[in-house]
């Protein structure tokens, strides 16, 4: 995948020339100020070759540690690292917890007055930043050009380098305009980063920034402390309350819906049922939405019910559950959202709630929405690599990855619904044809078309209202299915659907045959069918699970005496927290603190050696830490000696924060369609 171009070898060149002074300057910045023992995967390699001046296209999944991949070479080498972000909104959160390290960190945009602008321009001129945050609006502006050209640049750093692509929901055209930053400074090393993992995204990536030389780094996608699970849905809000209730309780998470309408239905529900959960959506008002996000950051265990357009860069790292109740419409969009859970590594879980209605109404969507045939072609190869992911009997984890063109273990992630409940498949093919030949006769010989609703109803024989108006217990079709359950139905529709054997037309979602249903009726071809679970897997005990104890947020998997150390550090966090009025996780991490509460240091010395515990949190907040042990009865075991590491921890984030979409920049928000 490296660069290939005589410009790409020629980085390769220079690095291999400053390879050892980078190296350990930027191996030594890791240490001091981030408070890390090593980098992680690929971290090391990108470090070392945007140091030594060389363009990078980085794609690791969220929670990968992207930031360490612009940051350390900031701080390295002279100059100031400018970071273009779309996620204006929560700059300030960015700089906070950077500033909250002892990096000199600033940003410009449009939430600033003039004063404060000048301020963060007089720093960058006088070269006292090692990073400035930009939104691509801004960078664009002739004003800003000629302002960056009069001070010293270490790189650009270009986040959600995704937004170039124009096949994106995300996409954003000022991000074209950074084609010309190449062109204006050809000495300064370019990074762009994203999360999204495919080839045609990455190849966009490429032309569109003007990045031939670049080299590639591609780390693997999947999340392994993320466990992926998908229901049947019979009653989503009551099964998510069940869901919430069971395995999460006082959980911080992100439940995601299609449209406006039940975004603020499900947040009322759960609201009445106990769990604070705050709405999301584009039909609020910029000030609620920016309250909502800000709650979710800074308090712990809310719950947001949103529509997509929240979460893009969201940087909580305690997100412990993302659940949609309503199917995504691409691979590339579930896992960027589910991605968004779990970033600190500790476990949590992506689950989604699936069913009949969800592929007629995304099907019904696709043909009624805007866009060209081929526009509509591509949306439909999305959903359906969406629906096989939904339908499959292998490993989920394995088909994601496939998806995205790596390998799987062959044997099965050991940690997503159906490895640790493997579905049973049946032979369908007298079911499938009962369904076929029941749209056939209602055409044939009514010359009338039904939703699945009616036809379900023919086969039961149910003698409904609907069926009495339209004769329908006259055909000879009706009752031939009572062998299945009306929930049995449902799944046999919503598979022949998802395997593109019925298809879906019109306002009214009628179900008409496909070009494949002859061969089903002429027994030329098995339906074979997933088994409908009788009761959801809940998958507890799988690896990266928690156990059957009922776990209080975030206290997962810390041994019982140490819960009093680890709930005082937490509430002395929030103590800090809320005075400086910063998110509790850019004072420390969860996985600090459950560091701490583990060796029990008792010297400067000692905490300095954990993990996310760095020369200037060291310096803030080293005697208060040691203050709230010496408060408690003591280490329950023996303390750990100096540098000491479980390796999980993780200091202060990089903070990007919530998207916030400029005024004029329409949000991709669906039509409300429930
Ligand atoms: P991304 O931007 O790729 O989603 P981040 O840069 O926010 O990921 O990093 C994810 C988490 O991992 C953060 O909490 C960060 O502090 C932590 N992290 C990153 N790199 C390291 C490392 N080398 N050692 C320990 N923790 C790390
Ligand atoms: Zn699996």
């Amino acid at each position: 995948m490296g660069g290939t171009s005589v410009i790409g070898e020629m980085a390769e060149a220079t690095a291999e020339t400053r390879v050892g002074q980078s190296d350990s300057e930027a191996l030594a910045t890791l240490h001091r100020v981030f408070g890390y023992e090593a980098f992680r995967g690929e971290q090391e390699a990108v470090v070392d070759h945007v140091v030594a001046g060389g363009d990078a296209v980085v794609l690791m999944p969220t929670g990968g540690g992207k930031s360490l991949c612009y940051q350390i070479p900031s701080l390295v080498r002279p100059g100031t690292g400018i970071v273009v972000s779309p996620l204006i909104a929560l700059m300030q959160d960015q700089v906070d917890a950077l500033r909250a390290l002892g990096v000199r960190a600033g940003f410009m945009n449009s939430t600033q007055d003039f004063d404060e602008r000048r301020v963060v321009e007089a720093e960058f001129l006088a070269g006292e930043l090692d990073l400035l945050y930009l939104a691509p609006e801004r960078l664009r502006l002739e004003g800003t050009l000629d302002l960056l050209s009069r001070g010293k640049i270490s790189l650009f750093a270009i986040d959600e380098a995704h937004c170039v692509s124009q096949w994106g929901h995300d996409f954003r055209p000022d991000y074209l305009a950074l084609s010309l930053l190449g062109e204006r400074w050809p000495d300064v090393p370019r990074l762009a980063l994203t999360a999204t993992a495919t080839h045609a995204t990455h190849r966009e990536i490429t032309e569109r920034l003007n990045m031939p030389a670049a080299r590639h780094f591609v780390a693997s996608f999947d999340r392994p402390n993320i466990q992926y699970r998908v229901v049947p849905k019979s009653d989503p809000k009551k099964q998510l309350l069940h869901f919430l209730r069971e395995e999460h309780p006082g959980d911080a998470g992100i439940v995601y819906c299609l449209s406006r309408n039940s975004v603020d239905k499900t947040a009322e529900f759960l609201s009445s049922n106990g769990i604070e959960a705050v709405p999301y959506h584009a039909g609020l008002d910029a000030g609620t939405r920016a309250a909502h996000q800000s709650r979710f950051l800074r308090e712990e265990g809310l719950v947001v019910v949103a529509t997509i357009a929240f979460g893009m860069g969201i940087d909580k790292p305690d997100v412990r559950f993302v659940a949609h109740l309503d199917l995504p419409k691409s691979v590339e969009g579930y896992y960027q959202e589910t991605g968004r859970a779990g970033r600190d590594g500790l476990p949590s879980t992506a689950w989604m709630a699936y069913g009949l209605n969800d592929v007629i109404q995304q099907r019904k969507l696709i043909q009624s929405g805007e866009g060209d045939e081929a526009f509509r072609r591509r949306a439909q190869s999305h959903l359906d690599a969406m629906l096989a992911l939904c339908e499959t009997a292998q490993c989920r984890r394995g088909q994601l990855l496939a998806y995205f063109g790596q390998d799987p273990d062959p044997a099965g992630c050991g940690n997503c619904d159906t490895c640790v409940t493997p579905p049973e498949t049946w032979d369908g093919t007298v079911p499938a044809q009962k369904v076929l030949s029941t749209v056939v006769r209602l055409k044939r010989e009514r010359g009338q078309k039904f939703g699945a609703g009616q036809i379900i109803d023919i086969l039961l024989g149910k003698r409904t209202a609907k069926v009495i108006q339209f004769d329908h217990d006259q055909l000879s079709v009706f009752g031939i299915g009572e062998e299945l359950t009306e929930g049995e139905w449902r799944g046999v529709a919503r598979q022949l659907l998802a395997q593109g054997l019925l298809a879906v037309e019109g306002e009214y979602g009628t179900l008409v045959l496909t070009e494949t249903s002859g061969s089903v009726l002429r027994r030329e071809r098995e339906v074979p069918l997933r088994k409908e679970p009788k009761k959801p897997a809940t998958a507890r005990s799988a690896g990266g699970g928690r156990g059957d104890r009922k776990p209080k947020a975030a206290a997962v998997e810390l041994p019982e005496e140490l819960l009093p150390a680890f709930e005082a550090l937490r509430a002395w966090r929030a103590e800090q927290a809320r005075e400086q009025g910063v998110p509790a996780y850019v004072i420390f991490h969860d996985a600090t603190l459950r560091e701490i509460a583990t060796a029990w240091p008792t010297s400067i010395g000692q905490l300095g050696g954990i993990s996310g515990v760095g020369e200037k949190k060291l310096a803030t907040y080293g005697e208060g830490v040691l203050a709230v042990l010496a408060g408690l009865n003591g280490p329950a075991t023996a303390p750990v000696p100096d540098r000491s590491s479980a390796g999980t921890g993780s200091g202060a984030d990089s903070g990007s924060g919530v998207d916030d979409w400029p005024e004029n920049e329409p949000e991709p928000e669906p039509d409300d369609w429930i």
